[in-house]
């Protein structure tokens, strides 16, 4: 039994394996221009959202100009640290989108975690979330959150189901725009694995870290150290997350043609 149960845990990390970020918008045919073909999620309020008002500041005839200064610098960084980050996941997955929240200019993004569901749930599972969320924010990179009650006012909702019906303990659900920005996620978090065993309480926060680190639009790792590999075994952000995510946030959203050098349109 003493030798079982290290292999039972082990057993459990291996099998917090394998989620994904789905997108729900910009599933353009790989090669072609970005459309934002909205599916699901775009229900008509979205475009109304505050998440927009990134767009409002800007105007008048230096837009253009700092526009392009902007990229370049943000071209400038993404080679200069494409070796310590693992942008280059994010670039291969989107089509070649930087893909973020847009400036919000000090509102926080909404968070509503939605407690209850599954008969297993625990009310400790929602505090792993907070503590999830604490460790983004607490990058300084410009990330803040508040937690609010109203699903419908959410910018990031969480939920939580007993089992994926495949290998998987954590889904987000990603949508986003043709300018990269996103607008809305969904975090669904299982309580067991698909064979039915329960997630032992520290995959639950690496799972809750990983799954928040796709919410701000953050991609897989290969590096088995880091928070957002694959098959997640830390809820502890790595220097390669941190790096990631604050050069994510410096980065403007938006079609990384214009960025990397050399490429056509
Ligand atoms: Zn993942």
């Amino acid at each position: 039994m003493r030798r079982f149960l290290p292999l039972l845990t082990l057993g459990l990390l291996v099998l917090v394996l394998a989620d994904r970020v789905s997108r729900a918008l910009n599933r353009g045919p790989s090669g072609s221009d970005q459309v934002a073909s909205e599916t699901r999620s775009a229900t008509p309020d979205l475009r109304r959202r505050p998440t927009d008002a990134a767009r409002a500041p800007a105007g008048g005839a230096g837009e253009a100009g700092a526009t392009r200064l902007a990229r370049l610098a943000a071209r400038e960084a993404l080679s200069r640290e494409a070796g310590s980050t693992y942008l280059d996941s994010l670039i291969l997955s989107t089509d070649s989108v930087v893909r973020r929240w847009p400036d919000r200019w000090g509102l926080p993004i909404r968070v509503a975690i939605m407690e209850g569901g599954p008969p297993d749930y625990d009310p400790r599972m929602a505090g792993y979330v907070r503590t999830a969320l604490d460790r983004w924010e607490g990058l300084g990179i410009g990330l803040r959150f508040a937690l609010v009650r109203d699903t419908s006012q959410a910018d990031i909702l969480v939920r939580w189901i007993d089992h994926f019906d495949f290998d998987r303990a954590g889904q987000t659900d990603l949508t986003w725009d043709q300018s990269g920005r996103v607008r809305r996620a969904l975090v669904s978090l299982a309580l067991r694995t698909n064979t039915g065993v329960i997630l032992p309480d520290d995959a639950l926060l690496s799972v809750a870290v990983h799954e928040t680190g796709h919410a701000i639009g953050l991609p897989h790792s290969a590096d088995s150290n880091d928070v957002m590999f694959p098959a997640t075994r830390t809820g502890v952000l790595s220097d390669r997350d941190r790096r990631t995510a604050a050069v994510l946030y410096r980065l403007p959203p938006g079609p990384v043609r214009d960025l990397v050098a050399g490429r056509g349109r």
